[in-house]
């Protein structure tokens, strides 16, 4: 399946890399594509659509994807992310209305818990859902949320209970973003551009009681341990980046000359490449680890939280690594690196900061988790 998906990434994502970014959005037909050949989510469950694969099947796809197309990539990590939320937390009647679609590519996903003043300390959000007969009416704003502007459903986090209750007072819905009283902006972003991160507003959107995900007031606890997930698929995306940038810088070295030598041939030009490969490999297996531990059932919150601080900060440096060895091409807009550095940069904040990522390290070395 990782052959398959190298070789559809390769010839069909690849070219469009930068297109997709001047477009601001990635292609529907293309999603669909994807979809029909079982690309995203493919660990869900066979009754709903997916291939009941596991989790390292589907991290190996995600990585094949994100090297065609890094932003692509995202599309691969939020279906897995919110379909095992829908999965272990919707009603039956709700998943099956939604899970095939997500896993298909016809309705894109999103995941929705940042507020313009609540980011790390997530617990403090204010959204608001007031009950109204079987349904509940929603009022408030997320914001700085992946595929904001092309998403057609959410796992939207909101307070159920008093602000005063914190997290206990949180659940999460799904939500039809086609509803009426959605609006959504986009952002003016650095880089992973044709994500289209932004914005979504709620004015007195209704939700039916059955689009409820896991108990009223626990969605905080329950839900979110649905990130012990994208975090290590996150890590995967971007090493993805790295071992392209890679690979492209030795064939490079190998071919470019300066004093009357190839660049392979001085070893201040391969030793930092040798050290990126070093830590590359002990990074990406890592990532495989926690994915496997998740396969098992075994604990990988604290695993899960080192993938996501150390891969894409060491993704980063790799493609800066990459970029400087390209010498004055490199810092060009007509070689894939500045791209890729801009687009690389953003998932070291999006799913939770470094900061916060050692804060869980911490809390389970302590013994306070
Ligand atoms: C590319 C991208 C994609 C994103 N996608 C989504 C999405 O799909 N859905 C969604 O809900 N959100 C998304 N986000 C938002 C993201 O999750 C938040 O930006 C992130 O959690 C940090 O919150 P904040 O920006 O409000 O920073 P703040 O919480 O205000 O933090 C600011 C700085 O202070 C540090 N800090 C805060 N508290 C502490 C502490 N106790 N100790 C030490 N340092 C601390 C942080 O690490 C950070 O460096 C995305 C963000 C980006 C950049």
């Amino acid at each position: 399946m990782a052959d398959t998906a190298r070789r559809f990434a390769q010839q069909k994502l690849k070219p469009g890399y930068r297109s997709r970014e001047a477009a601001g959005c990635i292609e529907r037909t293309l999603i669909q594509e994807m979809g029909a050949l079982g690309f995203l989510g493919a660990e869900l469950p066979q009754a709903q659509g997916g291939l009941g694969a596991d989790c390292v099947t589907s991290g190996l796809l995600l990585e094949e994807i994100s090297a065609g197309d890094f932003n692509v990539g995202y599309l691969n990590l939020l279906v897995s992310l919110c379909g095992q939320i829908i999965a272990t937390h919707a009603t039956p009647d709700t998943s099956i209305e939604w899970l095939p679609q997500v896993i298909a590519g016809t309705a894109l996903p999103a995941l929705a818990l940042t507020e313009p003043h609540a980011g790390s300390d997530a617990a403090r959000l204010k959204l608001k859902a007031r009950a109204d007969g079987d349904d509940y009416l929603l009022d408030g704003e997320k914001t700085s949320i992946s595929l904001a502007t092309q998403a057609d459903i959410a796992v939207v986090f909101v307070r159920t209970g008093a602000e005063a209750d914190g997290a206990k007072g949180i659940s999460a819905f799904l939500v039809d973003l086609n509803s009426p009283g959605i609006s959504r902006s986009a952002f003016d972003d650095l880089g992973s551009r044709a994500v289209g991160r932004g914005s979504i507003f709620f004015d007195g959107v209704r939700v039916p009681r059955r689009h409820l995900l896991g108990e009223a007031n626990r969605g905080f606890v329950q839900v979110m341990h649905g990130f012990d997930y994208s975090r290590a698929l996150i890590g995967l995306q971007c090493l993805a980046l790295a071992r392209t940038s890679l690979d492209e810088t030795w064939r490079y070295c190998a071919e470019r000359h300066a004093f009357g030598k190839a660049l392979t041939a001085f070893q201040g030009v391969t030793f930092p490449l040798a050290e990126c490969e070093t830590q590359y490999q002990a990074a990406r297996w890592l990532c495989l680890r926690t994915l496997w531990l998740r396969d098992q059932g075994l604990p990988h919150s604290a695993e899960a939280a080192m993938c996501k601080w150390w891969a894409p900060k060491l993704a980063a440096e790799i493609v800066q690594q990459c970029l400087l060895t390209h010498g004055h091409g490199g810092y060009s807009s007509s070689l894939p690196f500045e791209q890729r550095l801009r687009d690389v940069l953003g998932l070291q904040i999006g799913d939770g900061t470094a900061q916060i990522m050692k804060m869980i390290i911490a809390r389970h070395m302590t013994g306070a988790a």
